[in-house]
């Protein structure tokens, strides 16, 4: 886990993450701000527009290669540990604008981090995978430009992680990642094969690779980017490059979304009923009194039922905008604001799951399982 010197930033991937001022990792960790690079995307997208994906490491690689139209890579994947959430919904959602954009899209199940992290049998995990895969077809992952595979299963990406176990010692390991069980470092290491398998010969490779991470998810990229180096001389590795977005809030105002804290989050496949309650009772940027909201206005930048919409729930950047000058004006109430948010929120989990349905027997073929 790596921290701030005063502590106050924890970017842990295996466990606690704060994070008091977006600013500080500019300086203190080395990523890079992304707006810079805005005017330069062919086509930006709506996290990139809106400053959900704030930073990045050494996008410009990535960025050149699509102006000029050559091969590029985009991989990321999930951890088979439950239904799809807000947070997997992100990723999936960035792996798919840059598979539209030109690249060879790479999927992972992470399912060796499933069982080392939360302790989830392989034959478990399984059954989660599939519906996370029939999710992501759902979505608009194209299967025809990509490649889905589970790291269990993966010969290529256990072969890279014991061939990076060499160079990485204890040290390293615990600081980067505190002090865990030898698992949790194996999953680390295999994870540095995930991002670097897209640039093997066998796909071609090397080429451009852009992970979209969460902030939280960093340490993995620097891990890897360090392995990148040693191992240039062997493979011809790039150095891999990262989006990184926000962390979006829990409903109940906590910092994160958390299965620990089940009124601060849902999945898309929660009953609408529950979602709905969830919604409704969501922590808000309002003031105590209907008067007092009226007078003074709410603040958005504290909401979670603003990022709810804001990070994906209303596409049109005019919208967000007016919500954003309402609250602020005191236009909007509270209230109001929930029903909105539900109705778009609850309009696009039943339509994503009426379309997933369809997909449940081809995600079960492309991953070979029951
Ligand atoms: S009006 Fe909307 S954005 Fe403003 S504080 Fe209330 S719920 Fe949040």
């Amino acid at each position: 886990m790596v921290t701030t010197d005063d502590n106050k930033t924890i970017l842990d991937p295996f466990g606690t993450t704060i994070i008091e001022d977006y600013d500080k990792l500019y300086e203190e960790f080395g990523i890079q701000p992304f707006k810079p690079l805005l005017n330069q995307m062919p086509n930006p997208s709506m996290y990139m527009r809106r400053n959900v994906i704030f930073g990045h490491r050494d996008f410009d690689r990535v960025l050149n290669a699509m102006r000029n139209h050559q091969e590029f890579a985009v991989m990321s994947g999930i951890k088979p540990s439950g239904e799809f959430h807000l947070g997997t919904l992100m990723t999936a959602r960035e792996v798919i604008y840059f598979q539209q954009q030109g690249a060879k899209a790479f999927y992972c199940i992470a399912d060796v981090e499933s069982y080392e992290d939360n302790k989830i049998p392989f034959e478990r995990s399984e059954k989660y995978a599939a519906g996370n895969i029939a999710d992501l077809l759902a979505l608009g992952f194209n299967p025809k430009e990509g490649y889905i595979y589970r790291q269990f299963t993966e010969r290529r990406v256990k072969d890279l992680a014991i061939i990076f176990g060499r160079t990485a010692t204890l040290a390293t390991m615990k600081a980067i990642y505190g002090e865990r069980h030898i698992g949790l470092y194996l999953s680390a290491l295999i994870q540095a094969g995930d991002i670097l398998m897209p640039q093997l010969k066998d796909f071609d490779g090397p080429k451009p690779t852009v992970v979209p991470v969460g902030v939280d998810q960093d340490p993995h990229l620097r891990f890897t980017r360090d392995l990148a180096a040693r191992f240039h001389r062997k493979y011809g590795f790039m150095l891999p490059s990262s989006t990184v977005h926000k962390i979006i809030k829990g409903l109940d105002g906590s910092p994160k979304m958390s299965k620990r804290k089940p009124m601060s989050y849902f999945t898309l496949h929660d009953r609408p009923e529950s979602i709905a309650k969830k919604i409704s009772n969501a922590f808000t940027g309002g003031k105590p009194t209907v008067k007092e909201q009226r007078e003074s206005g709410g603040i958005p930048e504290i909401c979670p039922v603003y990022e709810l919409c804001m990070y994906h729930f209303e596409e049109d950047d005019k919208e967000i905008i007016k919500v954003y000058n309402d609250c602020r004006t005191g236009k909007l109430l509270c209230g109001e604001h929930k029903q909105k948010a539900i109705e778009s929120v609850l309009k696009f989990v039943k339509e994503h799951q009426q379309k997933r349905k369809k997909y449940v027997d081809r995600a079960k073929e492309i991953l070979q399982v029951e």
